[in-house]
């Protein structure tokens, strides 16, 4: 009866269809739910895209989470919540994206003392009025029981990963984050979540500095897997201005 009422006075739309939705739904009707492409292909170890049975990122470089999930494909509806998300200040759907962390979890019985996510210099996060991979990572916690702890930052001047090519994200992300002051991870298995992986630089960078830090064992899970393709994709620059060219 109450939804029944939230419903008539603030009725709401699909966020990639802009069909209307009962509130239960979480700004996706069933429709567009059904359009998200799940990833069943994945690697094992960090859920990139294969080719003949191997992966295309892992051989490049040493992966330092035991294991990454990600959950969907960065394409059509997923893309377009995120987006939503992200740009249009849609903060509501961290709900229905959490739960589907929440599944993905529960697929993969990923054991975790600590729940964290990606931070976002305070700068960007100023700007944006949030860290989505936060809301998402705080709302798995809230369900899961598991605390969610803010355990790293970023370095106030970090370019965006958006417009580099493989290489470069790798050189990019080096030193981009510490641990904060206090934080004591020793021996815990720490759950790192955000939204987007591509070549898995942010998440491998930010398990690198927890496991320096003695934590035991680094899983992450990414709501979206983008793929990036190394032919025809914008080359990065270093601080001289140079091009990378591989
Ligand atoms: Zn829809
Ligand atoms: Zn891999």
């Amino acid at each position: 009866m109450l939804r029944i009422i939230i419903d008539m006075l603030f009725p709401s739309r699909c966020a990639a269809c802009g069909r209307p939705v009962g509130s239960i739904q979480h700004n996706i009707c069933s429709a567009c739910a059904d359009k998200i492409v799940i990833i069943q292909d994945g690697c094992p170890v960090c859920a990139g895209p294969m080719a003949e049975g191997r992966c295309k990122i892992c051989p490049e470089r040493a992966f330092y989470p035991s294991k990454n999930m990600a959950i969907a494909e960065y394409g059509g509806v997923m893309k377009e919540l995120l987006h939503k998300l992200k740009f249009s200040g849609m903060r509501r759907l961290h709900v229905p994206i959490g739960r589907m962390v929440l599944n993905e979890l529960a697929r993969h019985a990923v054991p975790a003392d600590i729940i964290t996510c990606v931070p976002m210099n305070t700068r960007k996060k100023r700007k944006r009025g949030f860290n989505q991979s936060e809301l998402i990572a705080k709302l798995v916690a809230k369900k899961s029981g598991i605390p969610y702890l803010p355990l790293m930052k970023e370095k106030r001047k970090s370019e965006t990963q958006r417009e580099l090519g493989l290489r470069h994200r790798f050189i990019n992300v080096i030193n981009r984050y510490s641990l904060k002051k206090g934080r004591l991870i020793r021996e815990k298995t720490i759950l790192i979540i955000d939204d987007v992986f591509t070549t898995g630089a942010t998440i491998n960078e930010c398990a690198r500095v927890l496991l320096a830090a003695g934590a035991r064992e680094v899983f992450s899970v990414t709501v979206a897997r983008s793929n990036i393709t190394t032919e025809g994709s914008k080359f990065g620059k270093n601080e001289s201005g140079e091009q990378y060219n591989y």
